[in-house]
């Protein structure tokens, strides 16, 4: 099957009208991972997924059709959906393994809920999360009916990024004495967090920072809030002041401020320090500025919050929710690596394991090659790739010799590396590898089936010419 949309275009389709469609509410039905006969059916469809994407033969099996067009296989994806699904749950602030009367074991052999538990155990015992960090999710809050404090909406600046010094530095020089100016920034290194803010009274050059570390799960945008809301409580105390002005580098951040349905709970609690704050100054305002572009006041608040990220004196935040999509996908991360142990737990020898031993689901190797290369590619890799031995293989009238060259057996290798029909356009795709590695590389197998794909699709146009 050569014709069709790219693979990365239909890659994206299945995933957001198939996938969806297929495990419709997985999480209701997970206990179905108990019964290998109701899972194939939905292998099955996961194969014809992998085959439209690819291009595949239809010869191919669906172990192989799914690890190399990156689908996760029924059983795991069902896995993946109900941990995911006890993590959005946990969001909406509703712990579906609370202990609570109302959850009666309606099935008494596996209910979903200890499937679930099942999961988040193997999940724990896997390191890439556990059910104590689910819990920490950040909520995302829902209002029946707005608070007082969601009618009021902080205004945002985005300055212009090229004019946004010299704005930013005419702003600072007509500052008078009774304006307070606020840089935040956080900073981000692994697990260790750090937000500061530095407060400056005027137009002064001194200013007066403050610093907080937490650890764990969390986003750049989260550490940017913790940041805004630190800056927001240090200038309470200071008194009243005819305009205050909050500077950060954080779009998503601020942006983030402006929504009510649905915000984030970090959003919500700096929206209300913002509102506190809006109430000791006739003039609140908060713009945005690019990062690193020259702003000494605000490279001061980046070097305070890296600081605080790694330092054991600053004081510690224990209360920082973490993130969700950090956590997803941790969780996806987990799954993938069951694949692959699955994957890898085949007895029987097979043709893809050979140049594919992990799961993935980046095509991005497809990206320069047309849809018949990506196919042919796939083809060869997946060991259905009809050369004489395939073709001997399922049932064709052939010997399985070369067409060409009457070697004993025509199969992959044999076309690839040795033929002799192929060898001038072996040597020029060779010189053309060196050349463009600077001798890095060269014709190898290896090489071939994993970075080298686009010279081996090129040769696979020209076997594919030679052989129609
Ligand atoms: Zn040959």
């Amino acid at each position: 099957m050569l014709w069709g949309l790219h693979p990365t275009i239909l890659f994206r389709m299945i995933q957001a009208a198939v996938l969806p469609a297929l495990f419709y509410a997985a999480s209701a039905w997970s206990t179905v991972i108990r019964f290998r006969t109701r899972l194939r059916s939905l292998d099955r469809v996961l194969r014809l997924c992998g085959i439209c994407t690819l291009g595949l033969l239809r010869t191919v099996s669906h172990d192989a059709a799914c690890m190399l067009a990156g689908f996760l296989p029924a059983e795991f994806f069902i896995r993946q959906c109900l941990v995911q699904f006890y993590l959005r749950q946990l969001t909406y602030d509703r712990d579906l393994l609370a202990p609570d009367d109302t959850h009666r074991r309606l099935n008494p052999i596996l209910s979903p809920r200890d499937v679930l538990h099942r999961e988040l155990l193997q999940l724990e015992t896997s390191g890439h999360a556990s059910q104590s960090m689910c819990r920490r999710v950040e909520r995302r809050l829902y209002w029946p009916t707005d608070p007082s404090f969601s009618a009021w909406a902080p205004s945002v600046t985005i300055l212009d990024r090229d004019a946004a010094i010299s704005q930013f530095r005419q702003a600072r020089e007509k500052t008078s004495s009774d304006t307070l100016w606020i840089f935040t920034d956080g900073s981000l290194d692994g697990f260790n967090c750090g937000a500061a803010a530095v407060i400056f009274r005027g137009a002064t050059i001194e200013g007066q920072p403050v610093s907080l570390r937490f650890v764990g799960l969390h986003s750049t945008t989260q550490v940017e809030l913790v940041a805004i809301k630190l800056g927001c409580e240090h200038t309470l105390p200071l008194g009243y002041f005819s305009s205050i002005i909050l500077v950060c580098d954080s779009q998503s951040a601020l942006l983030g401020l402006g929504t009510s349905q649905g915000c984030s709970q970090l959003s919500a609690q700096t929206r209300r320090a913002l509102h506190t704050l809006s109430l000791h100054t006739s003039d609140l305002r908060i713009w945005w500025v690019p990062g690193h572009v020259g702003i000494s006041e605000h490279d001061l608040a980046d070097d305070t919050a890296k600081k605080a990220a790694c330092s054991d004196t600053v004081p510690y935040l224990f209360d920082v929710p973490f993130c969700a999509t950090i956590l997803k996908c941790r969780i996806r991360a987990h799954y993938v690596s069951r694949t692959t142990d699955w994957w890898n737990s085949f007895t029987q020898g097979h043709d893809l394991r050979q140049v594919l031993p992990s799961f993935s689901s980046d095509l991005s190797w497809t990206a320069t090659l047309s849809r018949k290369e990506a196919a042919l590619v796939a083809q060869f890799l997946t060991g259905h790739y009809p050369s004489q031995s395939y073709l001997r293989r399922f049932g064709h009238p052939v010997d399985g010799s070369c067409l060409w060259c009457n070697a004993p057996t025509d199969d992959r290798v044999h076309r690839l590396i040795h033929c002799p029909r192929f060898d001038y356009h072996r040597q020029r795709l060779s010189q053309e590898i060196s050349s463009r590695s600077r001798g890095t590389f060269a014709w190898t197998w290896d090489y071939l089936v994993s970075k080298g794909r686009r010279y081996l699709a090129k040769f696979l146009l020209i076997v594919r010419a030679a052989t129609s």
